[in-house]
């Protein structure tokens, strides 16, 4: 089941949001269910946000080289059970 991510369409205003859709919220939602139009809570207009959960990222793995710029001691496996500080 997709989860969707909503947000109060004027998330500034108190009148019009509140706590939860001002920040914006997740829901899971089978895709066969219309689109949530309005916060469950304070039944404002809520957006659909293009979901962050979803979106796969690729992580690349971190070189040797990008670890130790970003400060991270590197430890390499030598030998079974033996690791060496480069
Ligand atoms: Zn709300």
């Amino acid at each position: 089941m997709p989860i969707y991510e909503y947000q109060s369409q004027d998330p500034e205003n108190p009148d019009r949001s509140c706590r939860i859709c001002s920040k914006g919220f997740e829901l899971r939602r089978p895709v066969t269910r219309p689109a949530l139009e309005v916060c469950p809570l304070c039944k404002n207009p809520v957006r659909k946000v293009i979901s962050r959960v979803n979106t796969p990222t690729i992580t690349k793995p971190f070189s040797p080289v990008d670890a130790k710029k970003a400060g991270f001691t590197v430890l390499q496996k030598r030998d079974e059970g033996v690791f060496e500080k480069l």
